[in-house]
């Protein structure tokens, strides 16, 4: 053994050690993405201009986020202290984790619902309370306010909820913030532009409640990594002193002016997708697969037992889809994504050769 080598390694801490490992499917992804809810074609054509422009001399530099910061405030009609950007929302839902959560406390969650907050909570020592939504997946108001207890610390909901795709109502949401006064209400708007509505003008206003947005979805820049979360200063300020000032970095900054600016195509692209996602649930409809209704870019479809199958043939023919099945109450089902009428017209046609080969529609009913 060499002589700067000793015989015990160190160890984590003990929560750490006792998280799972999590790794998404993201390997060999040369096909038709509709697996991880991205924009499924490209970015506005001005956030690539200002690509091309970044000078080697702007890269040595240090990003310099607040006057980013302050632009996308001003967007929000909110104040530059009010909002933060983040390393996509990801590092937004694990900084505000890390900034509230310890040891005695609860962090509340419908679900099924995105995987990445209970790794951020795992890695914390607070405790998971979820509320399982109903078959029908919809949001499950009634129990999660009867699960608020004095050590409800977060409660977060993603709204529209991934992978179900059904939202929860403003009324609802307000509701919530209300019984819960000691808590932080995290709703996340990831996927705003397939649903329209939001509790962004609220922020400032409520005092326990942040909003997150990411640009990884309808703006299709989720390999820059940009996300954000508005709340409150009284909030905010907490965020701020866990958040890295160098998180960002400066090719995501540059972009996001551009993005931000060219509402045309985020509007041109949600529509876009809204248009796909009518004409697939048509063709769900028609091959009698259970589908849940979607108030986002994606699809959850019951397929049954040969849910595992059903995605390996929808790969071969050049389609990739994700299976939910471990998600708690997703048994055989699988989330679909939405991307343009074109894609989706490949798509079907992959649907309806697997659907025939697995002998579905009557099977999963
Ligand atoms: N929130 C929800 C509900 C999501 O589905 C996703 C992405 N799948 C994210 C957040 C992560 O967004 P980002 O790429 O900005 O980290």
């Amino acid at each position: 053994m060499p002589e700067n080598q000793s015989a015990v390694l160190p160890t984590p801490r003990a929560r750490v050690q006792a998280m799972k490992e999590y790794h998404p499917p993201l390997g060999s992804r040369d096909s038709l993405r509709l697996d991880f809810n991205e924009n499924t074609l490209a970015c506005s054509p001005r956030v690539r201009e200002v690509l091309g422009s970044i000078s080697a001399g702007a890269l040595t530099r240090y990003p310099e986020r607040e006057p980013v910061e302050a632009l996308v405030a001003a967007h929000f009609k909110l104040a530059a202290d009010q909002v933060a950007l983040t390393n996509g929302v990801d590092e937004a839902i694990h900084v505000l984790f890390e900034a509230f959560l310890e040891a005695g406390d609860e962090l509340l969650l419908p679900v099924p619902t995105y995987t990445m907050y209970e790794v951020y909570a795992s890695a914390t020592d607070a405790r998971v309370v979820a509320v399982q939504a109903a078959d029908d997946l919809q949001f499950p108001f009634e129990h999660l306010v009867a699960a608020i207890t004095p050590r409800t610390k977060i409660i977060a909901i993603a709204n529209p909820n991934s992978p179900s795709g059904t939202s929860a109502t403003r009324a609802h949401l307000l509701e919530i913030a209300h019984r819960a006064p000691h808590a932080v209400l995290l709703v996340d708007e990831a996927y705003f532009h397939f649903h329209g509505e939001t509790v962004v003008d609220r922020v400032g206003v409520i005092p326990n409640l942040i909003v997150a947005r990411t640009f990884s979805k309808a703006y299709g820049l989720a390999g820059l990594r940009l996300g954000l979360l508005a709340g409150p200063v009284e909030l905010m300020r907490w965020v701020r002193r866990v958040l890295s000032p160098y998180s960002v970095n400066s090719v995501a900054l540059a972009c996001l002016p551009p993005a931000l600016e060219d509402a045309e195509y985020v509007e041109w692209y949600g529509g876009e997708v809204l248009a796909a996602r009518a004409e697939f649930e048509a063709a769900l409809d028609q091959a009698k697969l259970r589908r849940w209704p979607s108030r986002a870019n994606f699809i959850l479809v019951d397929i049954g037992p040969c849910h595992a199958e059903f995605v390996s043939r929808m790969r071969a023919a050049g389609v990739l889809v994700r299976d939910r099945s471990s998600d708690p109450g997703c048994d055989g089902r699988v989330r679909i994504t939405v991307g343009t009428r074109e894609q989706m017209h490949k798509a079907i046609a992959a649907l309806n050769e697997a659907v025939a080969a697995l002998n579905l529609g009557a099977e999963a009913k």
